[in-house]
């Protein structure tokens, strides 16, 4: 990178640069969700996570993306007093996970139905049939089963229900021993296998082949599941208007690209979980008594590793025990990326220079990482400078191959501009740029041009 810029012929200071998993960098990291935590903007809780069993660790909403992906759209009878009831759901693996039955309140198709009991095929459960208006009339047969977690709708209908979750997927991704004989098995064999089992007791009565929305792992392009886990978080629900009031004071080249960040303002509905069960990250510096599990946090300033290191504390301020137990996990890698302003003007360390450049000029960045890079560290030093980082946000479009494809090094598309800048010069390189890229728009890349 560095050698491509010197290339390119820009005038920078190359000796001073960052690396966001150098030592200092990783010291800044822990000191500021130490002060975070000190002002009690970070909590531990147990909920429904985005999980992503491929890499082994809990997700934000905002590392997620939606594909159309081809399904089965499974039409399941359920059994009630003196009939039956048509459900139709692309994830019949979690039948045993089904607590409940939702009809919208002004179908009158079930009206007659709504507080009575039908029973979940396969797994037996009786469950009730209620009313809720996040039933759509048009969908299926219009009655939704509910189950631990298929979805975040899911997720919302179990604390408004007030309905006792399943663990129906664990942690490496299979069924649990609540799946009863699919126990072990991932989803998508569990799936293939059930639906054998519904057909052969008769309890099908269509299969539609559909397209549809799956949320996935930008990481590792696989379906993610959602189960409980225990995380910490960092509050951001409460921020929303200051960071949309920061957000329209920065100018954005081109303006188009502001409405990225105030359409993913308007999605947040949770707070941002920090840690990730990853080896490879800023370690979460605290440790634990082992006793009464007080939480113990050292000074700001150094690195700690706690995994390895002594608690520097002697003995538990709780119960006085003087034996702890550091914590594992690591940080969100956007909880690093996040302070790089702060990094660059030498926050805590040296308050004139601080207070001479921060806030800084620009933030020059790609229009894909708005939701995280981008708002995230407006949330971060908002939260412990309470000023925004920078006054302008220049945001990128992509590069893409002759065909319009964007380019990658996966895909195996993508072009290594050293070889061009040798070939042609940097000023032909400049040239092509300047005349060719309109600022903030996706733009086609060829040796040809
Ligand atoms: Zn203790």
């Amino acid at each position: 990178m560095i050698l491509i810029m010197k290339n390119l012929g820009l005038s920078c200071d190359f000796d001073n640069y960052y690396r966001t998993d150098s030592k200092e960098y990783r010291a800044l990291t822990q000191a500021t969700f130490i002060e975070l935590w000190k002002n009690d903007s970070i909590y531990l809780a147990t909920r429904p996570n985005n999980y992503d069993w491929v890499t082994g660790t809990t997700i934000a909403d905002a590392e997620i993306i939606y594909e159309e992906l081809p399904t089965k759209l499974v039409h399941m009878k359920f059994k009630t007093k003196d009939g039956e009831v048509i459900i139709a759901s692309t994830r019949p693996e979690l039948l045993c996970a089904c607590k409940a039955v939702i009809v919208n309140p002004e179908d009158v198709r079930y009206t007659d139905l709504i507080g009575t009991k039908v029973t979940v095929p396969i797994s037996n459960q009786e469950v009730e049939i209620q009313a809720h208006h996040s039933a759509q009339i048009e969908f299926g047969s219009g009655a939704v089963m509910v189950c631990s977690y298929g979805d975040h709708n899911d997720v919302a209908l179990f604390r408004e229900l007030d309905l006792e979750e399943v663990v129906a997927i664990g942690q490496d991704g299979r069924l649990t021993e609540a799946a009863g004989a699919y126990a072990g098995l991932k989803p998508k064999q569990a799936r293939t296998k059930i639906i054998e089992d519904l057909e052969s007791k008769g309890f099908i009565e269509k299969i539609e082949e559909i397209s549809h929305r799956t949320p996935v792992s930008e990481r590792s392009r696989t379906p993610i599941e959602i189960i409980p886990m225990e995380e910490y978080y960092l509050k951001q629900k409460g921020s929303v208007e200051k960071m949309r009031e920061l957000g329209s004071q920065i100018k954005f080249y081109p303006k188009m690209h502001q409405q990225i960040l105030m359409n993913w303002l308007d999605s947040i509905k949770i707070d941002w979980p920090i840690s990730r069960r990853r080896f490879y990250g800023t370690e979460i510096p605290i440790w634990y008594c082992k006793k009464c599990s007080e939480p113990h946090l050292p000074e700001p300033g150094e690195y700690y590793q706690p995994w390895y290191l002594e608690c520097p504390a002697e003995k538990c301020s709780k119960c006085g025990f003087t034996e702890f137990v550091g914590e594992e996990r690591t940080f969100d890698t956007w909880m690093d990326s996040s302070v790089s302003p702060l990094f660059i003007t030498k926050f805590k360390k040296d308050e004139e220079f601080f207070k001479r450049t921060y806030p800084t000029a620009v933030r020059p960045q790609a229009k894909d990482i708005v939701r995280t890079w981008l708002y995230y560290t407006l949330l971060r030093c908002e939260n412990l400078t309470g000023e925004k980082p920078w006054s302008e946000a220049w945001i990128m479009g992509y590069g893409l191959d002759e065909k319009g494809m964007k380019m990658s090094k996966s895909k195996g598309n993508a072009l290594d501009p050293l070889p061009i800048i040798e070939k042609f010069g940097a000023d032909t390189f400049r040239f092509w740029s300047a005349s060719e890229v309109n600022h903030g728009n996706d733009f086609r890349c060829s040796e040809q041009k």
